[in-house]
């Protein structure tokens, strides 16, 4: 394919996400872009941030990012496009410990299924997070729990996964403590003792599926505000443990849910945030907003064929296989 034609890619690679993974598959994946048609500029995250740097500094030479490794890696790719204010495809290929972004909105977390997707794929207009001067995909938040999937180490992740996050939690769950906290959504005032608090965009958090079923979407440009009252009896905790578990949050009386726009998080002393699983600075007060179809990312297109494209069609019901 001549050069002209060639769309520039580049693709952000972090080297030591996960279980290291993404050296062995980079000849094979820079190939089949190639195949494809792209004209593939791969980068290697040398230091931690290194991600936002590159995609800061090159950003605007290319038609479409990809980003190879974990939430992490993919939140300062993302981070980067803002700050360039760029309007420009972004692929994922996941290569992280967790991979819940991924998870939620369906990208194949099989590397070579991922590059598949990414060229036949389409990109989906998402909702991205502001917290105060920075970015965020999926979640930011306070409280017991949110420092595990920072402070839980990286060896011990790669080995055990999920796992780790769990192991982390029980080990916190033993140093578990009330958080005072105001917070206005929307125009909707809250004030109370919180175990845990969060603006959310995603199904799941730390790999727990706690907010299926609730009317979370990506692209809706309204986050879920999540808050979590201290529980006061070993049956309350006993109660929001099984209904976490159950994926039955909604019904628990400890549990405040709001989709919206714009919340206000306001603390007596410096509170410490998550933002996607990493460190997101100490805060008294800080306002979140959703920013609507902030980002581009691409993902695979829906195996079912439309009954326009259907010539055949007749009118007769057909099995779909139900995913
Ligand atoms: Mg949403």
């Amino acid at each position: 394919m001549a050069d002209a034609v060639r769309r520039k890619m580049l693709l952000v690679v972090n080297p030591v996400s996960g279980k290291k993974l993404a050296k062995q598959y980079m000849m094979r994946m820079v190939n089949r872009f190639d195949q494809a048609g792209y004209s593939v500029t791969a980068c290697c995250t040398q230091i931690d941030k290194n991600a936002y740097e590159i995609v800061k500094n090159r950003g605007k030479e290319f038609d479409i990012i990809v980003c190879c490794g974990g939430d992490g890696t993919l939140k300062e790719t993302i981070c980067g496009i803002m700050q360039l204010g760029l309007d420009i495809p972004i692929g994922y290929l996941p290569m992280g410990s967790t991979n819940d972004f991924a998870h939620s909105l369906n990208i194949p977390t099989d590397v070579y299924k991922a590059v598949e997707a990414i060229i036949n794929g389409e990109p989906k207009p998402v909702d991205i997070g502001r917290f105060g001067d920075e970015y965020y995909m999926y979640v930011a938040g306070f409280g017991n729990f949110t420092a595990i999937s920072y402070s839980a180490n990286q060896k011990v992740k790669n080995v055990l996964g999920k796992n780790a996050y769990y192991l982390q939690a029980v080990k916190e769950f033993f140093h578990m403590k009330p958080f005072h906290a105001r917070v206005e959504a929307d125009g909707e005032f809250f004030e109370g003792d919180y175990f845990y608090g969060a603006v959310s965009n995603s199904y799941s958090v730390g790999g727990m599926p706690v907010l299926h079923n609730m009317g979370v979407e990506f692209d809706d440009g309204r986050s879920e505000l999540v808050l979590v009252e201290m529980f006061k009896t070993p049956a309350q905790m006993a109660a929001l443990a099984h209904d976490m578990i159950h994926q039955s949050v909604a019904g628990n009386k400890l549990v405040t849910i709001r989709h919206c726009k714009h919340v206000k998080f306001m603390f007596d002393e410096p509170m410490p945030f998550t933002l996607d699983g990493e460190f997101g600075g100490e805060h008294t007060e800080v306002e979140v907003e959703t920013l609507e179809h902030a980002a581009r990312i691409i993902i695979q297109k829906p195996e079912w064929v439309s009954l326009e494209d259907e010539p055949d069609f007749e009118g007769a019901p057909k099995e779909v296989e139900e995913k």
